[in-house]
């Protein structure tokens, strides 16, 4: 009776971590939403595996448990880390009454790493995480989050930066950021980090606005004041004081 919330990474395997790769392994089903199922089949043979569409999160769980309280091992896939707008909280909150079911949460490469690795170093020092979606959170927290951070002086990574319907938010998200640190600000954005078509680039933050290249698939990177581009690397100094 356990239920491994998995983290498997970008969706490169070569980004899997061995516990995530083990965790998947010993399980006798495998539940997640199609696309990282996808991204783990080779991982899946012989096992039971359990796919949903995008927005079940809530019955994805209580399959998961389902099939948990049956006595089974099961791995519940979710892209990039379990805990970072991951399943591995709801799933608790789902499995509340059943404390017989061990749950593991298993930690994997978030977006904010990776694709911060793909453009040079543009995290380094303080950084805020903000996800654009307003399906959970009010758009107003979001506003309010995006220009403290700015005020903070923090990088900003975003998640979740545009949807069919939310098109617009990351040119919002631009703006706010723009009144604080203004147009020239260093940026840039990983689009299918780790997987087929991975396409990275470094621009100002006057270029993220209208921009068609940004999808649900992208993580944006919006530097702090210090941010600068070093021979094609978005890189934020550490501050580390060098006799050059
Ligand atoms: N748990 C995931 C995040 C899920 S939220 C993680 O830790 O990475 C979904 C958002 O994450 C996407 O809209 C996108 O902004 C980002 N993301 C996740 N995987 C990505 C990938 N392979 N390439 C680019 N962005 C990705």
């Amino acid at each position: 009776m356990k239920i491994y919330v998995v983290g498997i990474g970008p969706g490169n395997s070569l980004y899997m971590t061995p516990e995530a790769r083990q965790a998947i392994e010993e399980s006798q089903v495998v539940v997640g939403y199609t696309l990282y199922v996808d991204l783990v089949k080779d991982l899946t043979e012989g096992k039971e595996v359990r796919a949903t569409s995008m927005k079940q999160e809530v019955d994805r769980c209580k399959i998961a448990l389902e099939e948990a309280l049956q006595g089974k091992t099961v791995a519940f896939v979710c892209s990039g880390d379990a805990g970072v707008y991951g399943m591995a909280g709801i799933m608790s909150e789902v499995a509340e009454a059943h404390p017989e079911v061990e749950i593991k949460t298993v930690a994997g490469i978030t977006a904010a790493c990776s694709g911060a690795a793909v453009l040079g170093a543009p995290l380094i020092h303080d950084f805020a995480v903000i996800s654009l979606s307003d399906l959970l959170t009010k758009w107003e927290i979001i506003e309010k989050r995006l220009r403290l951070a700015a005020e903070g002086d923090f990088v900003i990574c975003l998640y979740n930066p545009k949807s069919k319907k939310r098109h617009d938010y990351i040119d919002k998200a631009a703006e706010i950021v723009a009144k604080v640190q203004g147009w020239d600000l260093p940026c840039g954005y990983v689009k299918h980090i780790g997987r087929d078509g991975e396409y990275s680039k470094i621009c100002t933050l006057q270029d993220l606005l209208n921009n068609d290249d940004i999808d649900m698939f992208t993580t944006i990177f919006m530097g702090n004041s210090t941010t600068k581009v070093i021979n094609g690397k978005l890189v934020t100094p550490r501050g580390y004081h060098l006799d050059k």
